[in-house]
């Protein structure tokens, strides 16, 4: 028997349970991995609170990083013994041992040690994706990013910067500032205590930002708008305050013939030459040393709770990642 966090109700973080469970032989297509790391996400929130329903009871966590155990037949994506990583595909990544398909799997650089990987595959190819398919950030732009100090945020904000744009960030406290600074941001807003659009138009000399990305939602999703340039592109990626209310699409006419989109990482790396191309990306700007995946926190594996109130209650700067 082998152990994994599972959840039988949604609700708190107290509903995460660390139990016995039984993995067997890596079926057809599947490999068997031994996690050495788990990364903590934002999203297995919403999967356990049910904002994101999942058929109960359930694993959770998406990304992991490990050695391969075992694969099962037809798999020619990995062997035996290779150092992988991912992110996405079906849930459960908060266990010692799994199996999943193997298409999902990255060979991890011989660079890239396993906390790195597991810390970085879901943040970094959100980061990934966002600023190189759903608007492709062009050197000289002003791009806003929200949670700044963030798992996606220290990444996107690193990335942006080596593009060449101008990098506005907002953060909740002037520790998270200093730290989004540090990391590529060229101007931080607290978007606690300042008007964030006043302010982009302040450092924009009027005109506003090309793209706003925001994972926040409910409490930035307005504001993002209005930091917009002429034809701006808001790209909502998430609800860390909570999911954005329905909204008038008049509103994109008035504030300036807007662009919004509201992608997922699945659906960008829904085929494994994706997958490949946004991986490879990622990973020669970390083996590069121009985006360094920040370990902010641990935890032990059984205490995932605790990283769950800690994430929520934000706590975390960075990336966490859960040690079995
Ligand atoms: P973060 O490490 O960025 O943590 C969330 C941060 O959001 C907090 O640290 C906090 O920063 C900020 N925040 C603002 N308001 C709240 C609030 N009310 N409660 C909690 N946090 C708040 O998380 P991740 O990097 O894992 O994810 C960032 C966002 O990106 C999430 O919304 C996530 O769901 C989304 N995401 C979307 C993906 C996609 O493909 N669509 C893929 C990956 C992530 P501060 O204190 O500075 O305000």
């Amino acid at each position: 028997m082998t152990h994994a966090i599972r959840f039988h109700q949604t609700g708190g973080p107290e509903v995460l349970r660390w139990e016995a469970v039984a993995v067997g032989e890596p079926g057809p297509g599947e490999a068997r991995v031994r996690h050495a790391a788990v990364g903590l996400n934002f999203i297995d929130t919403y999967h356990r609170s049910g904002l994101y329903p999942l058929p109960l009871p359930s694993g959770i966590g998406l990304e992991g990083a490990g050695v391969v155990e075992a694969v099962g037949a037809g798999v020619s994506e990995v062997s035996v013994g290779d150092r992988v990583a991912y992110a996405g595909g079906p849930v459960g990544a908060y266990s010692e041992v799994r199996c999943l398909p193997a298409d999902r799997l990255l060979v991890l650089p011989a660079a890239i040690d396993f906390r790195t990987g597991a810390a970085m595959m879901l943040q970094g190819l959100t980061a990934a994706y966002l600023l190189r398919k759903t608007y492709r950030v062009q050197p000289g732009d002003a791009v806003l990013i929200h949670a700044a100090a963030g798992g996606v945020g220290l990444i996107a904000c690193q990335w942006a910067k080596a593009l060449g744009a101008s990098v506005i960030g907002t953060t909740s406290t002037p520790a998270k500032a200093e730290l989004a600074r540090a990391h590529g941001a060229d101007h931080v807003i607290l978007y606690g205590q300042e008007d964030v659009a006043k302010r982009v138009r302040e450092l924009t000399g009027g005109e506003g930002v090309a793209v706003v990305y925001d994972g926040v939602g409910k409490d930035t999703f307005a504001g993002s708008l209005d930091s917009l340039r002429l034809r701006g592109t808001l790209v909502s990626f998430g609800n860390a305050s909570g999911p954005v209310p329905p909204f008038d699409p008049l509103l994109l006419s008035q504030k300036g013939s807007l662009f919004i989109t509201r992608p997922t990482l699945a659906h960008h790396t829904a085929k494994r030459e994706e997958l490949a191309e946004l991986g490879g990306e990622l990973f020669d700007r970390v083996v590069s040393g121009q985006v360094r995946i920040e370990v902010n926190q641990t935890y032990a594996l059984p205490d995932a709770a605790r990283a769950h109130v800690d994430l929520e209650a934000r706590r975390t700067t960075g990336s966490t990642v859960l040690l079995p």
